[in-house]
């Protein structure tokens, strides 16, 4: 497929005549914003397809609504701040813009530390690596890269909330991976991709397997110098012999953690021992939750599909759920649970045929169009204000727990 997007940005933005737009209002357009200014190319506004995002300013100028952005600019040069390079490139494209480009060159002898941002110089530095490295596999279809790799170690929760995009509230008998699978997984996985920036850990509620921290360590012990995210409720303190295991790699490790308020029964106790072993971690409370989770067989056409999977804002959330190396969660657990046709387009499974792995990851990662499983899901779209390609009911209450675990059909 040809690109439509510009490596090179800087001589043909500083003699611009048109107004200049940053796509969209990520961490790091922070750094972008300012590799421009180092450059004197002057900046108008940012854009971004999440609505919510356009009320207040960013970086001092207005952010304009994507879908609405004709009614402001006739013609325009953008500069892609998001690394979802592809999909921003197709919608700007399809509304007729034509000058895109990559802030690669900008960022390549960009002095980073020269500047303050919103977030600490070290994530800024860590979220601009990320940026270039999705950028060059856009330019380099040779390089099979993923900026991050889910771990599923566990479907087990101690939450059980009925609309988990994970599905979790599906499940009536839950189990831990073990360590020899997934870590034999992520190996095999290893093997045949350039690079994979980050690993995070998730559920369910990762501490409720009771491998987690040695499969945290395994993983680091094979990825050296790898970010870890841990994502957890905040119902179980972790344990001294968990933490300590952690601790050589206390510069990789992060929690984010979710704030249910009450739910989160032992929060306090497990932010505590986080700063005690001075690992950084985020703590937020659930936000944002859409409609996503229903497993229902919609019997698209092949043009909607491509539409919802288009408009999908995790078809990148690489999954590893026992065994098998999915394209999102929904697909991963739909899978798992056995609610959807098992068929092999859904997945590559790392632990058989070492031989063929490489290939069929590079066709799953490449894969722009749509899985089969895409027709059970209602979609995710990046602006949830927005009914295309999305058959949701739209923004829900977050976090709404279930008694039992709430019956699906088997297609
Ligand atoms: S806490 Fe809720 S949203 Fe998170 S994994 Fe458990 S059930 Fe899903
Ligand atoms: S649309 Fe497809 S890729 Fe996106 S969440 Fe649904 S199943 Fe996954």
């Amino acid at each position: 497929m040809k690109n439509i997007v510009n490596k090179n940005c800087i001589e043909s933005l500083k003699g611009s005549t048109d107004p200049i737009i940053i796509v969209a209002a990520v961490r790091e357009a922070e750094a972008i914003a300012y590799a421009c200014y180092d450059n004197n190319i002057k900046i108008d506004s940012f854009c971004d397809t999440e609505k919510r995002k356009t009320i207040d300013k960013f970086c001092g100028k207005n952010v304009i609504h994507t879908p609405e952005i004709k009614n402001y600019y006739k013609n325009a040069s953008f500069i892609i701040a998001s690394q979802h390079i592809e999909d921003v490139a197709d919608q700007l494209n399809s509304m007729g813009y034509d000058k895109l480009y990559s802030a690669l060159e900008l960022l390549e002898n960009f002095d980073l530390n020269a500047h303050k941002y919103l977030i600490s110089n070290e994530y800024m530095n860590s979220r601009v690596s990320v940026y270039k490295k999705t950028h060059e596999a856009y330019f380099n279809k040779e390089y099979t890269y993923m900026r991050s790799l889910d771990v599923m170690v566990t479907t087990k929760c101690s939450l059980k909330c009925e609309s988990c995009s994970n599905l979790m509230q599906y499940y009536k008998s839950a189990s831990n991976m073990t360590y020899e699978k997934i870590i034999n997984s992520i190996e095999n996985i290893c093997k045949n991709v350039d690079d994979i920036s980050e690993f995070r850990i998730i559920g369910g509620e990762p501490l409720m397997n009771k491998d987690w921290a040695k499969i945290i360590d395994g993983i680091l012990d094979r990825n050296p110098k790898r970010k870890v995210f841990i994502y957890t409720n905040g119902t179980i303190p972790p344990k001294d012999i968990d933490l300590d295991l952690l601790k050589k790699n206390e510069d990789c490790i992060n929690f984010i953690i979710t704030d249910y308020g009450e739910m989160s029964r032992n929060i306090e106790k497990l932010v505590e021992k986080i700063k005690l072993y001075n690992f950084t971690y985020v703590r937020t409370p659930p936000e944002n939750w859409i409609d996503c989770s229903t497993i229902k067989h919609h019997k698209r056409s092949k043009e909607d599909l491509k539409e919802v999977f288009k408009q999908c804002c995790v078809k990148y959330v690489y999954t590893l759920l026992d065994g098998k190396l999915y394209r999102c969660p929904f697909i991963a657990n739909a899978a798992h649970l056995k609610a959807i046709p098992d068929n092999e387009s859904n997945y590559v499974d790392v632990t058989n045929d070492i031989e063929t792995i490489k290939i069929k990851i590079k066709r799953l990662i490449n894969n722009r169009s749509f899985f089969p499983a895409c027709d059970f899901c209602e979609g995710r779209p990046y602006d949830p204000s927005s009914s295309v390609g999305y058959s949701g009911k739209g923004m829900i209450e977050p976090a709404k727990q279930t008694k039992n675990p709430i019956p699906y059909k088997l297609y």
